[in-house]
């Protein structure tokens, strides 16, 4: 980005030794353009009051940089009773701060960032926080990024006044590529097309979406197929769109699905061809087969065990009856024809029990 010069030395020299570990969000209260913000600075210079920030952007947009990031600019004044309880007060602020003032004519900082201004805002940080490793994050004790407010609340907690944070943090996570936390498992990401385990390939408005979606080792990845690249991927449940031809993944609890028609997506308009849909029915459904198989294989093995304890029955039943049958014939006609014929048809009859009862097991 283009960044205009107005130097000062209204800074402590390579920052007594630290590195910046955060950034400052600032509001002017007085003044629109950055340039004559930047005069101000300099003005100041040799005063009983010497003032400066790293960068300064006007209401049009314009980025101007009064001192080096290799420098503390004297931006953020001194700790007040309040301040965000993480920071070490034994270092100047200014010290381990990379401080951007936002030119705010009204004196309470009530205004809104311009379109512009905003813009470049948010491109600064995203080139200041790569360039230090900062955390893309709110501001905790191993850096990040705040507003003023967090270092003296007595005296500037309407420094920036209105800054659109939830927009910043979401356009760094957008903007953030190959971290690994947001690709999902298994996946590559080269920083323009993103390409899932199947070898689907997504770019443009997809792939912001995807990556946007704060994938983890939870996730879950059930499949994605084009119209455009056919045979890649996998369908839960083909058809259930109507023409089978969307690529759907999940996360835990929603799936976005994407066309290259938008005519055909329906619902929700996210961007122009990608709608994010819910997925709870579908994993219901696939919860309730696997609930059922699991209920079957159970009620199978108590038939099994049972079967087995009869089997073991039967068996102990034959071998008595055979002990007692050679016993019989051992003592020389101790029984009678008819009770010998009876002992063998009783057997029999155990012995074909437990045969059926094998046949059941083959089954
Ligand atoms: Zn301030």
């Amino acid at each position: 980005m283009h960044i205009l010069q107005i130097p000062n030395t209204n800074a402590f020299a390579n920052r007594n030794g630290y590195k910046p570990r955060y950034i400052i969000i600032h509001g002017t209260a007085g003044g629109s353009n950055a340039e004559a913000i930047a005069q101000y600075f300099k003005s100041t210079e040799g005063s009983s009051n010497p003032v400066s920030a790293h960068y300064v952007i006007g209401q049009d947009g314009e980025v101007v940089q009064c001192n080096s990031e290799n420098d503390g600019a004297y931006a953020n004044g001194v700790f007040s009773a309040g301040h965000d309880p993480w920071w070490n007060t034994s270092i100047n602020p200014n010290n381990v701060t990379i401080s951007i003032e936002h030119c705010k004519p009204a004196e309470d900082n009530s205004n809104v960032l311009t379109d512009a201004q905003k813009a470049s805002s948010f491109q600064l940080i995203t080139e200041i926080c790569q360039r230090w490793n900062i955390p893309t994050r709110w501001a905790d004790g191993d850096g990040g990024i705040t507003g003023h407010f967090s270092i003296d609340p007595v005296n500037r907690s309407r420094c920036p006044g209105p800054y659109p944070w939830d927009e910043l943090f979401a356009a760094l996570t957008s903007t953030q590529k190959g971290n690994s936390s947001m690709v999902p498992n298994g996946w590559h990401d080269d920083g323009t097309t993103l390409t899932d385990k199947n070898g689907a390939t997504f770019t443009g408005a997809v792939r912001t979406t995807i990556l946007a979606s704060n994938w983890d080792s939870n996730n879950t990845y059930i499949g994605a197929r084009r119209l455009d690249q056919p045979g890649h991927g996998v369908l839960l449940e083909d058809g259930r769109w109507g023409s089978g031809d969307i690529l759907f993944f999940a996360s835990s609890a929603i799936a976005v699905a994407w066309h290259p028609d938008p005519a055909l997506t329906g619902g929700q308009s996210l961007t122009n061809d990608t709608i994010i849909v819910p997925i709870g029915n579908e994993l219901l459904w696939a919860h309730d087969i696997i609930t059922a198989n699991n209920r079957q294989i159970i009620d199978l093995q108590t038939q099994l065990n049972q079967a087995n304890t009869h089997a073991t029955d039967l068996q102990n039943q034959i071998t008595a009856l055979q002990q007692q049958l050679s016993q019989a014939q051992q003592t020389n006609g101790g029984l009678t024809q008819q009770q010998q014929q009876d002992l063998k048809s009783k057997i029999a009859t155990l012995v074909s029990d437990a045969q059926a009862l094998q046949a059941e097991f083959i089954k």
